[in-house]
This record gives C-alpha cells, structure tokens and sequence, in this order.
C-alpha cells in the first residue's frame, strides 16, 4: 500500500465505496488509511435497474467530493469483478451482470475508478493498516453466511486470470458431507461458516439434548429463532454447549488453513467476518486442527493465525487504496514492491 512505500508519499485523497447487500458505504480515506468523512446508504432494491445502484454511487461521491478534494475512486462490490477491475460479471445481491460499472462511473464522474471483489478491497486495507501490516504472503478467511476471501503474495493482491481467485468456501472438507447451496457436497463453509454455527446449534437444540438447555431457553424453546451471534454470546459466558460449537467450527477452519497452507505457503492467516469476534473461542481449536493437519508439520515454519483489525470498514479503506492503481504514473507515489519485506520472525 501507498504508506509503506519509503521516501515519496502520494498525495491527495482518494474515496472507498463498499457496496454491500443492505449497505452502501462510502468514504474520504488519507493516504495513511485514516477515514476523514464517512456517509452510508441502503442499498437500493436488487429488483431494479444497474443505474440505481450507480446513481447511490454518484450521489455519495459528489457530496464527499463537496467537502474534500479527491483524486480517484475505488469501488468494493459484493461480487465477480473481472480480470480487468473494470466490470462486475455477477453481483448475487445486485442487479450487476457483466456491468461496466468502472466506464460508467468515470464518465459521470470525470474520476480515474477501480472496482474491486470486495474480499480482495478488505484483505488488501488489513494487509496495508490492519492486522497484516508488515506481512507480504497473506491469505484472508472471511467467516460470514458463507467462506470467502483472497490471496496477497508478494505484497500483491492475487486476483486470478479471471479475477475470481479466493472463493475458498467451496473446497470440499468434507466428500459427501452437508450439501451445499453451490451445488456440491461437504463444502469447507458448511463446516466452519457462521451459517454452519447456526445451523448445528439449531440441531443440537431440535434434538432437545440437556446440554442445550441454556440455549433452548434463551430463544423460549424455539430453535429456529437460534442466531449466530446468540451461540457467540453465550459462548463468551461460558456455556459449555456453544463453546463446543465454536470448537467444531473452528477445528473445520483449522483444517481448512491447513489445506490453504499447503497450496500458497503464507506466513499469515487473517479471520474475518462476524464469527472471528469470538476470537480465542474460535480461533484457538483452529490453531490446534492446523498445527495437527499441517503438511509436513515439525519440519516447516508455521504461518500465524489472527483475527481481523479493521471490522466493516476494511473493504472502504481498500477500495480507497487501490483506486491509486486508477491514478496516471507519477502521481501515486508508488514503488514496487509495495509492501516491505516482510519482517524477520
Ligand atoms: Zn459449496
């Protein structure tokens, strides 16, 4: 990222768009990170037209862009976003099917645009400013209804030829395990999702076994009425039953890095999403399951495991970094790499 860069700084301010399946986010960032103005929006009905969707951008950039100077504009979209960063290919909560969202924005906008999948948005400002900062070699885990995330190597983001490297929720963990809604059996995030917490914790409670009393009754005897964030709650106070569930997910998870490890050799694992905030509860079995499922394990440095800094503003304060790839030569301020070498261990 731009402030890693030693000796010339960019200048000027750049805005990050996060646009998400109920929010659309927007933000003034400084080259450092540090958010200067923020506005939010719903995000219009997935039933109408591409246009409403870019009107909310515009009409979020142009009163930002009152208030402070801006250089460029980085776009994080909930979605496939092809090789060229220029067009969303499939946006599942959008109306956004192979749209040229990047020309479009830059001709109403008259601003350099970059639009980015915003798991990429959100790992490169954790990499940057977050819980990466100093790390080249990262892979991010976000936990949420499903498993998504994205690769930096070499201080790079890692897009893939297509643009779509990253979705590691469909890894089969498990053959023939839980089917999946993509279509296949045994998905790592049937496992180790927050969807998949929920969804255990409803059958340990259906079942009606004693050691879900306490989770039975927080929701009046209704298991469907069990939430994600409910399991992580009474976790935190100790409940034996949730704690054992978050152990479940996380040992999957553990599993899953394992697996990850194997094929990119990171010396960082960062965990996102909402189900990272049980930090320790989830993420010390998934140390555990890694360490155990390592390949080659005593005989190879182990990549550390950490949760996420930036929460929901990660992809907005990306978004805004990489909107400087957008900027004519010179003017970024960028060398290559663009992050240190990685700090000894
Ligand atoms: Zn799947």
């Amino acid at each position: 990222m731009a402030w890693h860069s030693t000796g010339r700084h960019p200048r000027g301010l750049t805005i990050g768009i996060d646009i998400g399946g109920t929010k659309v986010a927007a933000g003034v960032v400084t080259p450092a990170g540090r958010v200067l103005a923020r506005r939010r929006t719903e995000t219009p009905d997935r039933s109408k037209s591409p246009t409403v969707v870019e009107d909310t951008i515009v009409g979020l950039v142009t009163a930002l862009r009152a208030e402070y100077p801006v250089t460029a504009v980085g776009v994080a979209a909930a979605g496939f976003v092809d090789e060229h960063r220029a067009s969303v290919l499939f946006a599942p909560h959008l109306a956004w099917r192979r749209e040229p969202l990047r020309d479009a924005l830059k001709a109403r906008l008259g601003l350099p645009v970059v639009v980015e999948n915003d798991a990429n948005a959100s790992a490169w400002a954790e990499v940057c400013v977050g819980a990466g900062r100093g790390s080249a070699n990262v892979v991010v885990v976000n936990l949420g209804t499903g498993i998504g995330g994205a690769i930096v190597l070499d201080g790079r983001l890692h897009r893939g030829r297509y643009g779509i490297a990253g979705e590691f929720g469909h890894m089969t963990i498990v053959p023939g395990g839980h089917r999946c809604e993509c279509g296949n059996r045994g998905c790592w995030e049937q496992y180790a999702s927050g969807n998949a917490v929920t969804r255990d914790a409803r059958e340990l409670a259906a079942a009606d076994s004693p050691v879900a009393r306490t989770l039975l009754q927080a929701v009046g005897g209704d298991p469907a009425l069990i939430t994600g964030p409910l399991v992580s709650g009474l976790a935190a106070g100790g409940d034996r039953a949730c704690v054992e569930l978050l152990e479940d997910a996380g040992t999957w998870l553990g599993v899953g890095l394992a697996n990850l490890a194997a094929a990119f050799d990171p010396e960082l694992f960062i965990i996102g999403g909402g189900v990272s905030e049980c930090g320790d509860l989830l993420l010390g079995p998934a140390r555990t399951a890694f360490r155990r499922n390592l390949t080659g394990r005593g005989y190879r440095p182990e990549a550390r495991i950490a949760a996420a800094r930036l929460g929901n503003e990660a992809g907005m304060i990306g978004a805004a970094d990489l909107a400087r790839d957008a900027l004519p030569r010179g003017r970024t301020g960028r060398r290559q790499p663009r992050l240190p070498t990685p700090r000894p261990r």
